[in-house]
Formats: structure tokens, C-alpha cells, sequence
């Protein structure tokens, strides 16, 4: 058996300051090779394994023959975006789990080969007369649009508002261009533009167009993909103090407003001596983000690093790039100095008491260690995020759970007649591919409702 291909990166020196993208893709000759790994199992393990159900060994066989294209129409029937996903889905916990050869350590790099083909496929998209109904969708991130195409796909005349001037959700504003690029997602939201969707930039849906004026000016149905955008913050002490930033705040200064450049408006609080809190893909965007802006940079995480749900690979570029983790920690209190401005955090230590029901380690207080105190000029907190409340306002016609998610059934429709909802705004917080997934669902229902 061959080895599985080892995707290419830039030099670590350059990437230390650099927002160049680090993966830098398969070259051909490797592609082939990886294509050619592929058995072509039967039971095909792998598309279970896929959240959208793409048909994965078609895909790699159009590739084994050089036929680029081709894999790309095969994958777009599930998921509009390939390069994205090639780039940013766990498949190390979804199809290549699952993948003949994971026994092995050895999985088919099925994202690798996702993002070649994202990244060097073309395919004309069908600007479909749009014969059937006014559709909107309230959200331009991967929910929305991969609602938004499929409806496209069936002629229905769509519509997305969103809040930002461009689309893409988090992938434009939240995951920093050295894991994705912003060309990247544009490219692959244009092919949406193609197939004939609006885009209505910089609308607030709720605040400068409500559910009901949108009903008004025609549309039949809504989808509401709006995101959990809503930063989680700790409640521990001195939490107000000069330097403490969510991780989101930090991130959209950077991606969208390209803070740290000087001709840029909008300012950027830069600490020197940085310490991130959580232990998932934001939080590692974050430190390597500070990393970039020559900080010295620590993630304190309250369970083992094996349990940091970030991706892997996340994990290891953040450690190469110099970001030091320190496991089994509980931020207890933020210390400022007279003037208000951050200077230390105290942590209490945790230890690992058997496995809890997720699987992950059970951890409670260790009061046998003394707690530690470590000195910080910047504390970014990326502990979690949930729906934005603005939807909230509408609580009492749209239900909604605890957390603030909204609740649909199962067709995806909430408890206002007409209105749909998908991705992280019902799941909370969760990937892009099962908010694609989300998109997608809503949409087929959509269509069965509507269609004339
Ligand atoms: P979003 O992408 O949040 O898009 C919602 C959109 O709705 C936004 O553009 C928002 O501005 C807009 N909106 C909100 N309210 C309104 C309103 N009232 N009117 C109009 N528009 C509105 N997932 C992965 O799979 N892999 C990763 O590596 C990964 N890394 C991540 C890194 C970061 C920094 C973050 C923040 C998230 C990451 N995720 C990752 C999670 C993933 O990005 C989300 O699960 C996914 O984007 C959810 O898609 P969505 O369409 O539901 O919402
Ligand atoms: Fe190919 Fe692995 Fe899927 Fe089998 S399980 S078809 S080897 S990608």
C-alpha cells in the first residue's frame, strides 16, 4: 500500500508573519498518485462518513483519468463548495475516518483531493429562468448558500440578505486567509452569483427589513441562516478590563478590516504577551492570528490538548508556529494594573477523572496544586458562540430553545408559518458542512412546498 500524500506547506519562517496561506495544495503528479490509492470500495464507507452524502469514489475516478471537470460536476451536486471544504472540514473525523485505509493510518486524503478540484475544476453554472417563487434567505454564510444554490438549481428566484458587504458568512469575516483565503470563497460564491441569486449587502434582517416586509414585497418563504455570531464570554472577575477581547471582535478586525495595516481606519488593540482561552478552531485562528502580529502567545485550555476540539492539524501549525498550550487550566480571575489595563490572569488547575458521556476526559478540580498566575497584556476569549438575540426580539412567534437556537421540524420549518432556519443559528455553533447540509435540507423542502 502507498502512503498517503503529505499535503505541502509554506516555510514556517515566512508564515510567522505572513497572512500567505500555509496548506499549499496538491501538484498534479501528487494528486494522481493520491487518486490512484483509492479502491473503489463498494459499500463506500467514506460517503457515510460524509455529512452531505458527496459521492466520493466518483469523484476520485474522474480524477485517477485527469478529468478535473468532471470530479467537480460530481461533487457540486452535494456541496457548492469545494475548495472551501477541501480546506476547512474535520474529515479526519468524517469520511476519512471512516475510509478503508484509516485502520492503516493511512485514509485516502479525500480533502486534499476535494480542494484540488475545487481549486482547478470549472464548470458552466445554468442561469435558470426563474420561473417559480420569490424566496429569501437571511444569511450568506455556508447554510445560506447552499440553500440559496439548490434553489437556484430549480429556478426559484432568490434572494440573500445579509448583514456584511460580501458573502460568505464566517468564512469571510471569521476563518483568517491563512487557512482560506478570501479569493478562494469569492470564487466559489460567484459561481452562485451566476446561477442567477441576489445579493442584498448590508441589510440587517430584523432592523432594516423585517420578516414581514419581506413577505410584502412578494417573497414566499424565508430561510433564516443567520449564524451563532454571539460571542460566549466567562463570567469571571475584571472581565471589563482594558485588553480582554472576544476572539470574534479580534478576528474581524484582522480579516475584514485589515487592522493591523496601517492605512487602515480601524484600530487594533495589540497585545505583546497574549492569552487565548478555548480550545477549538476559533481559538487556534486567534493565537495564530496574535502570532502574526509578533505576539507571544499561550491558549490555556480547562481539558487535555487531546481533547481540544480544533482540528489537528490546526493544533499542530499553531505548536510549530511557536504558540505554547497549557492544558488542564480554569480562568478564575483577570488582575489589571491602576490604570485598568490587563496584566495578569489566575488560573485553578484541573485534573482528568475518567471519561465524560462525550467521550472527552472527565475533568474536575485539583485543589492539590496551588493556583498559577500568568502575566498577559491581552486576553482573547474564544470559549463558544451562540444565535445572535436579535432574533430573539421575535421570541413569542419564533421559538426558540434555551441557548437561543432556533427550533425547526423536521422539514426544517420554525414555528412562524412560511419560515425555515438551518445551520449554526439551530445547531449552535457547529462546521460548515453540516450547515451546507442544513442549507441544502431546508431547500429540498422548500421546493416540495412551493414548487408550482
Ligand atoms: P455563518 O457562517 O455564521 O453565517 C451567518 C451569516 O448571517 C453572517 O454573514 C451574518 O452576518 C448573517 N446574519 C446574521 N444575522 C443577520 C440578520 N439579522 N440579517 C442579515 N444577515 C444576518 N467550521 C469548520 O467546519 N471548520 C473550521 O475549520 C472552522 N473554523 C472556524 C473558525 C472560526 C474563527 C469560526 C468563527 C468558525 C469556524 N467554523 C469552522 C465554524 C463554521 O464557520 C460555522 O459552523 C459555519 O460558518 C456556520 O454557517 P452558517 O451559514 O450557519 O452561519
Ligand atoms: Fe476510496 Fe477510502 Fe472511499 Fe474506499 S473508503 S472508496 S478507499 S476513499
Amino acid at each position: 500500500m502507498n502512503k498517503r500524500v503529505i499535503m505541502p506547506t509554506s516555510d514556517l519562517k515566512v508564515r510567522k508573519s505572513s497572512y500567505l496561506e500555509v496548506n499549499l495544495g496538491l501538484k498534479e503528479h501528487a494528486m494522481i498518485l493520491e487518486a490512484q490509492r483509492c479502491l473503489q470500495c463498494k459499500h463506500q464507507p467514506c460517503v457515510q462518513g460524509c455529512p452531505v452524502g458527496v459521492d466520493i469514489p466518483g469523484f476520485i475516478e474522474q480524477l485517477k483519468q485527469h478529468q478535473v471537470d468532471k470530479a467537480l460536476e460530481i461533487i457540486t451536486k452535494d456541496n457548492p463548495l469545494p475548495s472551501v471544504c477541501g480546506r476547512v472540514c474535520p474529515q479526519e473525523t468524517q469520511c476519512e475516518a471512516v475510509c478503508v485505509y484509516a485502520k492503516a493510518n493511512q485514509p485516502i486524503a479525500i480533502g486534499y483531493l476535494e480542494r484540488y478540484v475545487g481549486d482547478y475544476g470549472n464548470i458552466e453554472v445554468e442561469n435558470l429562468t426563474k420561473t417559480q417563487a420569490k424566496i429569501a434567505v437571511v444569511g450568506g454564510g455556508p447554510a445560506g448558500l447552499s440553500c440559496a444554490m439548490t434553489l437556484a438549481q430549480h429556478a426559484f428566484d432568490v434572494t440573500i440578505f445579509d448583514t456584511w458587504d460580501q458573502l460568505g458568512g464566517v468564512l469571510y469575516y471569521g476563518i483568517p486567509e491563512f487557512r482560506l483565503p478570501n479569493e478562494v470563497v469569492k470564487k466559489e460564491v460567484n459561481r452562485l452569483l451566476d446561477a442567477g441569486v441576489r445579493f442584498e449587502r448590508n441589510m440587517i434582517v430584523g432592523v432594516s427589513v423585517s420578516l414581514d416586509d419581506l413577505f410584502n414585497q412578494g417573497y414566499q418563504a424565508i430561510f433564516l441562516a443567520t449564524g451563532a455570531g454571539l460571542p460566549s464570554m466567562l463570567t469571571i472577575e475584571n472581565m471589563d478590563a482594558i485588553g480582554v477581547f472576544s476572539a470574534n471582535e479580534y478576528l474581524t478586525r484582522l480579516n475584514v478590516f485589515h487592522a493591523n495595516q496601517k492605512e487602515s481606519i480601524t484600530p487594533l488593540y495589540q497585545g505583546k504577551k497574549v492569552i487565548v482561552i478555548g480550545g477549538g478552531n476559533v481559538a487556534m485562528d486567534a493565537a495564530r492570528s496574535a502570532i502574526r502580529q509578533q505576539a507571544d502567545v499561550t491558549i490555556a485550555y480547562r481539558r487535555t490538548q487531546e481533547d481540544m476540539p480544533a482540528r489537528i492539524e490546526e493544533v499542530h501549525h499553531a505548536i510549530e508556529e511557536g504558540v505554547k498550550i497549557f492544558p488542564l487550566l480554569n480562568p478564575l480571575r483577570i488582575i489589571s494594573d491602576p490604570l485598568g489595563y490587563v496584566s495578569h490572569i489566575e488560573f485553578s488547575h484541573n485534573r482528568v477523572e475518567g471519561i465524560d458521556h462525550k467521550g472527552r476526559s472527565k475533568i474536575v478540580d485539583d485543589p492539590t496544586k496551588s493556583n498559577v498566575t500568568l502575566e498577559a497584556d491581552m486576553i482573547i476569549v474564544a470559549v463558544g458562540t451562540q444565535p445572535n438575540k436579535l432574533l430573539q426580539k421575535l421570541k413569542g412567534k419564533l421559538e426558540v430553545d434555551r441557548y437561543g437556537c432556533i427550533v425547526v421540524n423536521e422539514q426544517m420549518q420554525t414555528s412562524i408559518p412560511h419560515v425555515y432556519a438551518g445551520g449554526d443559528a439551530v445547531l449552535g455553533a457547529a462546521t460548515v458542512i453540516l450547515a451546507l447540509g442544513q442549507g441544502k435540507k431546508a431547500a429540498l423542502n422548500i421546493i416540495d412546498q412551493y414548487k408550482k
